[in-house]
């Protein structure tokens, strides 16, 4: 007899089916087969629920240490785990920053300590192959390069080759010039570099990657957010745009829909959603602190989208949990026999509306105030664990995705 079967509509393998039964034993998913089966504890889906896997999230901020008045690692980790999100890898880009082996290993501990959903962490550019080893087999999922790196992209190229550290890059130059930083990196890089490209948000820069991944294989990858897919610049209202600010700035519409038809075009490989809380004060402010939290919506903006008919539900698993999983190599993201029971349960019979009031997230304000969803968060199991369902139901848990084993 399973721990736990869950009964009722889901999508599996990318296709939606009306009844199935999905069996749960500890952390994993035991069996998955159509109709209803089993005997013992049940969990019946009401009408106008769908069961997903949860996603996994390679770009998020979680800010805390000298930043935990914006967030910190159990604000932003239970902003995911309400969000549908269970796995998340974060950026470097830390006060201070995680630049070091040692401050890779002391963020791991903070992790261990506070996080509510598993998670991996990037490592900011380092200029050493054996601190690129060491953070590897600290467990580090990248290197993560920023505008400011890209003068010394040739040694980083060299450190990321001769120690096997995947790169993210955040291709940007003067002038929020997206597209001339991207054509510079296509320029220097080579067939055997494993390159991520994060929050692509121009039609040029996704039309040369495009050519680029034609020209020399599979190992570029782009990421994309819900901001760059569903927002432009000329779209917003007074209010958005006071809180708009971010990195790369939000572009055209022509723009936003080249990006978006990239995930059908599959040249878009990731969702994610750059999660980067600010004080409110610091987003209206002279400076504009570039960035918003993502990681609460990201999910039910996306399943709109499919509800709504402008995106496959195959595709939108794909981006958001199933290629992101395998990126981190997790059996995660799918709703499989043998696959940790990372799960969500969506009402998708609602109307609501994004109010960021009720965010868990520091950070309570986002472009999308108001945007109408037709897909709201009901509960979320984190490895065969119920750890939020319409509030958070743990204080921690969360494990470094290294732990984590094929079954
Ligand atoms: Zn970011």
């Amino acid at each position: 007899m399973a721990d736990l079967r869950i009964v009722g509509r889901a999508v599996v393998d990318g296709r939606l089916i009306d009844e199935v039964t999905v069996e749960i034993d500890g952390e994993r998913i035991s069996s998955v087969n159509v109709g209803e089966v089993g005997s013992g504890p049940r969990l019946l889906l009401g009408k106008g629920q769908l069961l997903l896997p949860s996603a996994t999230d390679l770009h998020v901020h979680l800010r805390d240490w000298n930043q935990a008045y914006k967030e910190d690692v159990f604000t932003g980790t239970s902003a995911a785990a309400a969000g549908g999100v269970t796995t998340v890898a974060e950026m470097p880009n830390t006060s201070p920053p995680i630049r070091s082996p040692e401050a890779l290993r002391e963020r791991l501990s903070l992790l261990a300590a506070r996080a509510v959903v598993d998670y991996s962490v990037h490592v900011g550019a380092l200029e050493k192959v054996e601190d690129a080893k060491r953070a590897l087999e600290l467990g580090a999922c990248g290197m993560k390069l920023y505008p400011e790196d890209l003068e010394r992209l040739e040694d980083y190229l060299k450190v990321s080759r001769e120690s096997g550290m995947r790169l993210v890059v955040h291709a940007e130059l003067e002038g929020d010039d997206e597209a001339k930083a991207v054509k510079m990196l296509l320029s220097r890089i080579r067939a055997d570099d494993d390159i991520r490209f994060a929050h692509i948000s121009r039609a040029e820069s996704l039309r040369m990657i495009e050519l680029a991944k034609e020209g020399l294989g599979a190992r570029i990858k782009v990421e994309a957010t819900p901001h760059h897919l569903l927002l432009s610049e000329e779209e917003l209202d007074e209010n958005s745009r006071r809180i708009s600010a971010v990195r790369p700035p939000l572009a055209s519409m022509a723009d936003k829909q080249y990006i978006f038809s990239g995930l059908e075009r599959c040249s878009v490989d990731f969702i994610a959603s750059d999660h980067a809380p600010h004080t409110l004060e610091e987003k209206v402010s002279e400076r504009r602190a570039p960035g918003f939290p993502g990681l609460e919506i990201m999910y039910p903006l996306m399943l709109t989208e499919w509800l709504e008919g402008r995106l496959k539900i195959s595709t939108l698993l794909k981006k958001l949990c199933k290629a992101p999983a395998e990126y981190l190599g997790i059996p995660k993201g799918d709703i499989r026999k043998g696959f940790y029971a990372d799960l969500v349960v969506f009402d998708t019979s609602v109307r609501w509306s994004i109010s960021a009031r009720d965010f868990l997230s520091k950070a309570k304000y986002t472009p999308f105030e108001g945007r109408k969803l037709s897909a709201k968060v009901v509960s979320v199991f984190r490895r065969g664990e119920l750890v939020y369902n319409g509030c958070l139901l743990v204080k921690g848990g969360g494990m470094h995705v290294r732990e984590l084993k094929h079954g």
